[in-house]
């Protein structure tokens, strides 16, 4: 409609320019219908996940036209990243908002009006300046690209005031196509983006949230550090992000990572402004390989070489969960998200949520916390109910890539026991936690025991033969069918509910489910590798070294080098040409030119020359 030879299209050009720029042979889905958009002059409303491959869509035409993109971006401190990123693959890219020091900013200014830039990305309270809407209209702009394009709309949950200023985008230039972009947006929320930016008949592209490069597993938290330790033993040294909800223990883990010998650092609200930015300048340059953080830590980086998440506590819903778990494998490479669940952490949240002031956060919060827990009691493929949670439906039976498509259902007729526990609970008048009533079970000799005579009870020690884990897991396995309940406060016991009476006297059988790991799940090749690591470690080591050589001396993070999937790649081909190096994914002209002697030599065992 407003084509214009400006926005001519040219499908072999646009894959010639995935590959030069890029290093890619083929787009991820919709990232072409978005470019295809864009490149023919039509306006653009994306809804892509983290990770989605989002900076392409706007970076190829910014190339490949005339004049320079303008990206309107809310978050400063991504901008430079952003630059280095673009820069890095030969683009010529710059940004302006209020960190710049004036002499850079007076260059950028110099550039821009020499028509010498690609793409640049601007603050939007910069945007709503009157000279600098003045001066958009002086300059030869390509395209505008709005990031974060939710940000504009009062009922989403991110509303910038300053983004209404973006409307006038429309005004100044009137010829150029509009592409908003954002990762999470609702009908309603999606329809104001398009009305306040004035978008044009905008093409909707819609990516589907799976992260097929995530595996998901829940296991049974056991509490104690070694669990934890023994995790991150099997990611060698690669990095992660391992989530907890209070202060304290993310101090207390991350303390005793690093007594263990692990490169951890902590981060979280309490810390000192100075002490959070060093910590997570650490992780994002490789030199700390995991952070130990609450929900505050994630927002601001762009790290692409994340190659797990574990939360170590619940999370606090399912979309926490999924904007948590997806700041793994954002380079596309395999990465694995760990949650350990326990039922025991429940009450802590109860009480958490108990002492909220506001009724309607409240509720709010409860209402997240029980699909969480319906999440995590479920042996439904967890993928599958991820994208149920965002009304997308997973076309596959099996994903072959979480715990439970890749388990086998464990089933144990427990009645027997379930009858102890029930009378265990009832003797004792239900004023016992889940504690004292496993240490009555297992006979255990405790001075609570002995103080209330509990060591008299005919059930004392009469459940020694299944362990403690088991009485726990049976605990859990009868509050979530609503059988035994836990009452409310930080110390909370046990009470049988209606449910029981089926159970004591009816002859109702109890059968605990439960997801075990096999090698292979049947029928399917692919399984959750155990650890993600290459098959040449020893020459991914050392290609990650030079990775990281070469990005301290530039200032910029490694993953701006090269991606760990790219690296992965060189480790397996072992490319010994330029003209090989060139057909590793990730590697475009710019890298090629910059770096293919370097990474070569090194491959090839000799020193470069
Ligand atoms: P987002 O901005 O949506 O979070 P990015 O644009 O940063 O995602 O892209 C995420 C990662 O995916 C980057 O490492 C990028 O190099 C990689 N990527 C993007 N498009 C492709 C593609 N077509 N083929 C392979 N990798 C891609
Ligand atoms: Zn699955």
């Amino acid at each position: 409609m407003h084509e214009s030879p400006r926005y001519a299209f040219d499908d072999a050009g646009m894959h010639e320019a995935l590959h030069r720029v890029f290093g890619f042979r083929t787009f991820r889905p919709d990232q072409q219908e978005a470019v295809q958009a864009i490149l023919t002059g039509r306006d653009l409303l994306a809804v892509m996940p983290t990770g989605g491959g989002k900076s392409l869509c706007y970076q190829l035409p910014a190339v490949m036209l005339p004049g320079t993109a303008l990206v309107v971006s809310p978050l400063i401190s991504l901008m430079k990243d952003q630059v280095d990123g673009a820069r890095s693959n030969g683009i010529r890219a710059a940004c302006l908002n209020s960190a710049l020091p004036p002499d850079e900013r007076s260059a950028v200014m110099h550039d821009l009006l020499a028509g010498t830039l690609d793409l640049l990305y601007v603050a939007p309270e910069r945007f709503a300046l009157d000279h600098f809407q003045e001066l958009l209209g002086r300059v030869a702009v390509s395209i505008a690209v709005i990031d974060e394009a939710h940000c504009i709309s009062e009922w989403g949950h991110d509303f910038r005031p300053d983004y209404l200023a973006l409307s006038a985008i429309r005004d100044i230039r009137p010829e150029i196509p509009v592409a908003a972009f954002t990762a999470t947006a609702t009908d309603r929320v999606r329809q104001d983006i398009s009305t306040r930016l004035g978008l044009r008949n905008p093409l909707l592209v819609k990516a589907s949230f799976d992260r097929p490069n995530l595996s998901y597993e829940i296991r049974e938290k056991e509490g104690g550090d070694g669990q934890i330790a023994s995790i991150l033993k099997g990611f060698g040294g690669q990095a992660g992000i391992i989530y907890r909800t209070s202060r304290k223990s993310v101090n207390d883990t991350a303390a005793m990572l690093l007594k263990k010998g692990f490169r951890a650092l902590p981060y979280h609200a309490g810390l000192s402004d100075e002490e959070r930015r060093r910590n997570q300048d650490a992780f994002i340059r490789d030199e700390a390989d995991i952070v130990v953080a609450t929900v505050a830590f994630g927002m601001g980086i762009d790290k692409s070489n994340v190659r797990f998440v574990i939360h170590a506590d619940l999370p606090r819903s399912i979309e926490n969960y999924y904007q948590e778990t997806g700041r793994a494998g954002r380079d596309g490479h395999d990465a694995r998200c760990i949650l350990l669940f326990s039922q025991g952490d429940i009450p802590k949240v109860r009480f958490f949520i108990d002492s909220m002031p506001d009724q309607e956060e409240r509720s709010r919060a409860l209402a997240g916390l029980s699909k969480v827990l319906a999440f995590a009691s479920s042996t439904v493929c967890r993928r599958k109910m991820l994208l149920d949670h965002f009304g997308e439906r997973y076309p596959r039976e099996n994903c072959a890539t979480c715990d439970v498509c890749l388990g086998t259902k464990e089933v144990t007729e427990c009645t027997t026991e379930a009858k102890m526990l029930l009378s265990a609970i009832i003797r004792t008048d239900s004023r016992f936690g889940a504690g004292h009533l496993v240490d009555i079970l297992v006979g255990a000799d405790t001075k609570k025991i002995r103080e209330f005579g509990h060591d008299r009870l005919k059930l004392y020690g009469a459940g020694k033969a299944r362990g403690k884990v088991f009485w726990r897991r049976l605990m859990d396995e009868l509050v979530a069918r609503k059988v035994l309940a836990r009452s409310e406060g930080l110390y909370p016991t046990l009470y049988p509910l209606e449910a029981a009476v089926g159970i004591l006297k009816e002859g109702e059988k109890v059968e605990m489910v439960r997801m075990v790991e096999t090698s292979q799940a049947k029928g399917h090749t692919k399984r959750i590798t155990p650890d993600g690591l290459p098959a040449d470690r020893e020459l991914f080591d050392r290609l990650r070294a030079l990775r990281k050589q070469l990005a301290d001396e530039q200032g910029v993070p490694p993953y701006v080098v090269f991606s760990d999937r790219t690296l992965h790649e060189m480790a397996s081909r072992q490319p010994a040409t330029p003209g090989e190096m060139l057909d590793i994914p990730g590697v475009g002209q710019a890298k090629l030119a910059r770096y293919a002697e370097v990474f070569l030599a090194l491959i090839a065992g000799t020193p470069a020359s």
